[in-house]
């Protein structure tokens, strides 16, 4: 490929990189040696191969490669990242600060509970913190994700069904799910052993109770639900609808990946919840996105906290002890104690916090509707009603136009913004899901809100910009049928001489 001369100094945003090994010199390296005291031995030969061609660079030349490519990176702390059911709020500093304090950073997962008293006593208050914020009774830290969080609930809920079967409860292989439900959780239903019933939205986009009576069949372990729902809706009949699995020998799973909307408000153990999962990476200050690590903690009423995964953390007088002895656990689901510089930043973020959680739950709110009063009538809102911290458009107003969710989303990236969640939730025909999150100012909501409508005008005017878009960036659109059916994942790019 030809490049386009680049200027040699850095003028802003650098878009023309070169590869490593067209860079540096041979001979070039990045460290210096103690000089050898002894003579240079060779290598027999046959354990000798051609070795990889690494480059030969100086530090400054990776530093400033790489620090370059960064800048090609949209994240949170570069702008606005509305990604529905995603929770991409701005995390505070201070709390990657404090996972990385030497004590905690560097304490080995083999240290005896002598020697690591502080961050036992963290994961033994963290748990109790995260329970206390939904009422529910306990919660264990391990699990690695969301993903991982709803496979240890319903490992639970099963452990639960299985000891009363004991006692001649009917046999439960099937688990409800409304249709509204992220993909992980059918998939953590049948990987638990269980069969998915869907269950279908009313037409407001709720569960509906007698949709519950009608499927809650003796053969049913229980419900999977997400609330607020995934189209940013609180479910409207859900006490009445866990009253009823729980009369029909069913227990609820919580998948509480939304809970940045409710933080300190709603009170999952009155509602009759019986455990929930967490996204610490979603709502409490790690970062989301880029592969991790984040941490699904699960909390738990009495029903099911003998089954919670151990070791535990008991606190015994003023010391904190592990307890190995849980005949009823479903036994250990990570390596060690979870992700625990995770369990620290989500520590310190509470901390610091403290009531102000509940002001974070009602402003992510109060962002998400204001964002959909003032885009309603530019955009299609097919659940036109008030929404917590997601709410979600269509395209439908700019299909005329043969403007689509995609179209909209790529031109969006020329403005400055990370696209939305789209095409999810699948419920709605060409979803666009935005959510704002608590962090973002007016200022940066009314700049957004000013980006979609200028948008929506365009969809209207010069609907062929939208087609092309996005052009302000490295890389145009892309063939994503193709990346997906067909995926390059070969990073031996100099062979072919490509970027
Ligand atoms: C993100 C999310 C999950 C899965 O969480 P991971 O940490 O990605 O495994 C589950 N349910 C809902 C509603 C989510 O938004």
């Amino acid at each position: 490929m030809t490049r386009k001369f680049t200027p040699a100094g850095t003028g802003g945003l650098v878009l023309e990189e070169k590869l490593l090994w067209e860079k540096g010199r041979k001979g070039r390296s990045a460290m210096s040696l103690v000089k050898s005291e002894v003579p240079v031995t060779a290598l027999p030969e046959e354990i000798c191969g051609n070795g990889p061609d690494w480059p030969d660079l100086s530090e400054q030349e990776v530093a400033r490669h790489y620090t370059r490519l960064s800048t090609w990176n949209f994240g949170v702390d570069t702008g606005m990242y509305p990604l529905g059911s995603c929770t991409m709020k701005y995390n505070p500093k201070i709390n990657e600060a404090m996972a990385a304090l030497p004590g905690f950073a560097k304490a080995h997962p083999l240290l005896p509970a002598e020697a690591c008293q502080g961050s036992m006593r963290l994961i033994y208050e963290l748990e109790r913190f995260l329970a206390e914020i939904v009422g529910l009774k306990a919660a264990s830290l391990q699990p690695a994700a969301g993903a991982h969080g709803e496979l240890c609930g319903m490992l639970m809920i099963a452990a639960w069904h299985r000891n009363n079967e004991k006692s001649g409860a009917p046999r439960k292989t099937k688990v409800l799910i409304p249709d509204t439900a992220h993909g992980t959780n059918p998939a953590t239903a049948t990987m638990s052993g269980f069969t998915e019933v869907k269950v279908p939205l009313g037409p407001k986009g709720y569960i509906e109770l007698a949709q519950i009576e009608r499927l809650m069949q003796d053969d049913v372990a229980g419900l999977m639900v997400t609330n607020p729902n995934t189209l940013g809706l609180f479910e409207q009949e859900l006490a009445d609808i866990i009253a009823m699995v729980h009369e029909r020998g069913g227990l609820v799973y919580a998948d509480g990946a939304n809970l940045n909307a409710v933080m300190g408000y709603v009170d999952l153990g009155r509602m009759g919840v019986d455990v929930v999962h967490y996204n610490l990476h979603k709502t409490m200050s790690t970062p989301h996105g880029g592969g991790g690590p984040g941490a699904g903690p699960v909390a738990v009423s009495a029903t099911l906290e003998p089954f919670l995964p151990g070791p535990r953390v008991i606190k015994n007088g003023d010391r904190y002890e592990w307890q190995t002895d849980l005949p009823l656990s479903i036994g250990r689901l990570h390596s060690f104690h979870g992700q625990f510089g995770v369990a620290v930043k989500a520590y310190s973020y509470i901390l610091s916090m403290g009531q102000d959680l509940k002001k974070a739950s009602a402003l992510a709110v109060l962002n998400a509707n204001y964002i959909k009063e003032k885009l309603k009538g530019a955009f299609d809102l097919p659940f036109d009603q008030p929404c917590m911290h997601e709410c979600v458009f269509t395209d439908a107003k700019q299909r005329a136009n043969k403007v689509s969710t995609l179209d909209i989303a790529k031109r969006l990236i020329d403005l400055g913004y990370h696209p939305p969640t789209v095409y999810f939730p699948l419920v709605v025909n060409s979803a666009i899901m935005v959510e704002p999150t608590e962090t973002e100012s007016k200022e940066d909501l009314d700049a957004f809100i000013a980006a979609m409508l200028e948008v929506a005008r365009e969809a209207e005017e010069t609907p062929e910009t939208l087609h092309a878009a996005p052009t302000l960036t490295k890389v145009r659109r892309m063939d994503e049928t193709t990346a997906a059916r067909k995926p390059v994942l070969t990073g031996d790019m100099k062979v072919e001489g490509k970027q």
